[in-house]
């Protein structure tokens, strides 16, 4: 079961994002397209995006194991491709309070610290890959939205130094100002020192080309439709051919429908996530925000504005919401967040919106991502639920699951606020209106 309307399945259209005209496409030969007829592998993948083409890299280059990825649209067409390319972390929507008293600290350093090597994790895979992602800014920047809110940045900074030895610079209205920009929503920020600014399509992209080059086989325009099991094979079957496999993978996050898996359904909630991007701004458009930081920003509303200047002096801004997913919710989601970024940055309410597109991030009731085995079959693996970091969460899960497969590491070496299936929600019919309820109580706490 899905709430959300037909068209945000729609696999067979572009997202419609500002990265699909600007990336460079996939190498010769990399999709192989609609799987044709019978085929069979050691590892099947189900899902084309950062988790899956990640899982398949390492599978295929770390382990030489036989793997296929089997994608709905064309390979990165999920979230992976339509992102906002902030590399940050944690993937989590528990706050660290929480996060301590449920897992205890050990497990809660170790969560952060393989999420801060999430980040690194990216960059080598650029590196080691030649992945030019457009790489910018070193760090990101939390944004107080009202001068009530800077007091809880500094705290924060102090905590996550003193608990995770996570570095970060506060910095006053002022200072902000004239470092990084201005607006009416500034009160000071926190600068953490994790994280950088990437073109995810670029990323997706280079994943697949390296996957493809390590041996993995990638096919696109292939949805999973019915899955099938015979004594200890698997068998997806897609609208044009099928996948026999001794083991599986479910990769498709946010885009998961219920109808995929029986065992996860009712475990995954998909939330929207919405961009809007400015044609390039002129220096003088620039400036009249005092505009000079490369680092990604965020600001402290629940229902968070992320934001940042793109390479060629567009600005791309993103917010959560809208709860149908239907074509003409989006039409009034684009208009609001074009209001809200004329609020927000008034010198910039006039300047063309080039691009609007959204797509789903994925949420548990637990509030922590997830990387396991299913229950009653330790062939079938899944990693998902990145709660809207999964730039760097989703390739660290992917090659997590490769290690596991490959013998490298067991489960024990995964920190345990990911491990696990996720609980179902409880009557999970009614989903939709606890995500009604949660952003009610968010708008109220974003306002008061
Ligand atoms: C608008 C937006 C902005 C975001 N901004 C950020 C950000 O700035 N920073 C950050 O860290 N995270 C961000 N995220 C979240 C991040 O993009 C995701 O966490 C990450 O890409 C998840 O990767 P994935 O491979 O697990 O899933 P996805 O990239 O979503 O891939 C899942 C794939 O599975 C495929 N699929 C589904 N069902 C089937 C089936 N039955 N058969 C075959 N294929 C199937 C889908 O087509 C899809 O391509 C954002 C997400 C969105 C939507």
């Amino acid at each position: 079961m899905t709430w959300y309307h037909e068209s945000m399945y729609d696999a067979g259209k572009p997202a419609g994002s500002y990265w699909e005209d600007d990336a460079p496409p996939l190498g010769d030969g990399i999709d192989l397209g609609a799987l044709q007829g019978d085929h069979v592998c050691d590892t099947a993948i189900i899902g084309g995006g950062y988790t899956g083409l990640s899982a398949a890299l390492h599978l295929a280059r770390d382990h030489h194991i036989d793997a296929t990825v089997l994608e709905a649209g064309p390979l990165g067409w999920g979230a992976s491709g339509r992102n906002g390319g902030f590399c940050t972390l944690p993937p989590m929507s528990l706050g660290y309070d929480q996060l301590i008293k449920r897992y205890g600290l050990d497990e809660a350093r170790r969560f952060m610290a393989s999420q801060a090597e999430a980040v690194d994790l990216v960059a080598d895979l650029a590196a080691r890959e030649s992945i030019d992602l457009n790489q910018q800014g070193r760090g990101t920047l939390h944004v107080a939205h009202a001068p009530r809110r800077f007091d809880e940045l500094k705290e924060e900074g102090e905590f996550l130094t003193r608990t995770f030895g996570l570095s970060s610079t506060l910095l006053n209205r002022e200072e902000v100002a004239v470092q990084h920009y201005d607006s009416t929503e500034q009160f000071g920020a926190l600068h953490i020192h994790k994280g950088f600014g990437l073109h995810p399509l670029r990323f997706a992209r280079g994943l697949a080309n390296a996957a493809a080059g390590a041996g993995a086989l990638l096919h696109g325009r292939s949805k999973v439709l019915r899955w099938e099991k015979s004594g200890d094979e698997h068998r997806l079957i897609t609208a044009t051919g099928s996948l026999r496999a001794r083991r599986a993978i479910i990769a498709t996050n946010g885009f998961t429908q219920d109808s995929l898996n029986r065992d996860l359904s009712n475990r995954l909630m998909p939330i929207l996530s919405n961009i809007i991007v400015t044609r390039p701004l002129s220096d003088d458009e620039r400036a009249a925000h005092h505009w000079r930081t490369e680092l990604p920003c965020s600001n402290t509303r629940q229902l968070l504005f992320y934001y940042r200047m793109l390479p060629d002096n567009r600005f791309l801004f993103g917010a959560r919401g809208d709860l149908t997913g239907h074509p003409a919710d989006g039409a009034i989601m684009r208009k609001t967040m074009e209001k809200r970024l004329g609020e927000v940055f008034p010198h910039w309410k006039d300047v063309p919106i080039t691009h609007y597109w959204r797509g789903f991030v994925c949420m548990t009731a637990r509030l922590t991502p997830a990387i396991g085995q299913m229950p009653d079959d330790k062939n079938v693996y899944f990693a998902l639920a990145y709660h809207g970091d999964g730039v760097s969460a989703a390739p660290w899960a992917g090659r997590a699951l490769a290690n596991i497969i490959g013998g490298k590491n067991s489960f024990a070496e995964i920190p345990a606020p990911f491990i696990g299936i996720p609980p179902a929600f409880p009557f999970p019919s009614l989903r939709r209106w606890y995500l009604r309820a949660a952003l009610g109580y968010y708008r109220f706490q974003d306002n008061y």
